[in-house]
């Protein structure tokens, strides 16, 4: 379970979340939306440590993060792994070296048990074919799929996903949208932002509309988007949908 209590944070000196607030419960599958700029990307950096937190809090089955104790964010970021749109992908290594790389060096275990654990991921997320290929010798949406099983091979327990289809071209976002479902249904919890709004109404127990770095309302994707409540929402969705 997470909860993000009236998190405020800045770059530099420009306020850019003014006070974000919203749970995500064990199994459950969150989505930010909102306009660009509107501080999507930023309250999932800020919960990784990547963005200060100013103030407010954040809270992973009900244990504090102590965002200004390096020890503690670190802590944070094995619970909570992030994935971005650009899926930087260890050039030099195949792809089961990439998704067991972490949990031997950091977490110093068996090499044989790891590389076990990251060919069932790579199943999950259907590239257990091409363990053994480099990176570049794979398509966009192959690797972000690679990216994915990486950042689960820490198991987290929860996985933040920042627009990971949006950099892919078309015909290759279906396949990254079919291992994310498949997660869900493993019952993975995620938080994750989106510009495919037909899947985020498909795949979300709950959507988060968020404009200027404020939270402007949340609720099941049936209400958020057939009958929001906010002119802002109304005025988004009817541009975007
Ligand atoms: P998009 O849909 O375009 O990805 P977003 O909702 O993810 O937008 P953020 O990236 O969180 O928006 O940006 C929120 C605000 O913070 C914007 O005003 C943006 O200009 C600003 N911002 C983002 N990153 C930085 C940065 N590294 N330095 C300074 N300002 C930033
Ligand atoms: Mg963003």
């Amino acid at each position: 379970h997470l909860a993000v209590n009236e998190i405020h944070a800045n770059y530099g000196k420009m306020a850019v979340l003014h006070g974000i607030s919203f749970d995500v419960d064990r199994g459950e599958v969150v989505s930010l939306v909102g306009p660009s700029g509107s501080g999507k990307s930023t309250v999932l950096r800020a919960l990784v440590g990547l963005t200060p937190v100013t103030s407010g809090s954040v809270e992973v089955d009900g244990t504090c993060i102590d965002y200004s104790a390096a020890r503690a964010v670190k802590a944070a970021r094995d619970r909570m792994a992030i994935v971005f749109q650009q899926y930087n992908l260890f050039q030099n290594m195949n792809v089961l070296r990439n998704v067991a790389l972490a949990p031997t060096k950091v977490k110093g275990r068996k090499r044989k048990e790891v590389e076990e654990e990251a060919m069932e991921l790579l199943a999950l997320v259907g590239m257990d074919h091409k363990a053994h290929a480099y990176p570049d010798e794979l398509s966009g949406g192959q690797q972000q799929r690679v990216a994915i099983a990486r950042a689960l091979a820490l198991k987290p327990e929860i996985l933040l996903l920042d627009e990971v289809t949006s950099a892919l071209d078309p015909e290759l976002v279906n396949e990254v949208l079919d291992a994310i479902r498949r997660l869900a249904g493993e019952g993975m919890t995620m938080l994750l932002v989106s510009h495919e709004m037909a899947f985020v109404r498909e795949v979300s127990s709950k959507v988060v509309f968020m404009d200027q770095g404020k939270l402007v309302e949340s609720g099941p994707p049936s209400q958020i988007f057939d009958n929001p409540d906010s002119d802002r929402a109304r005025d988004f969705f009817g541009k975007v949908l």
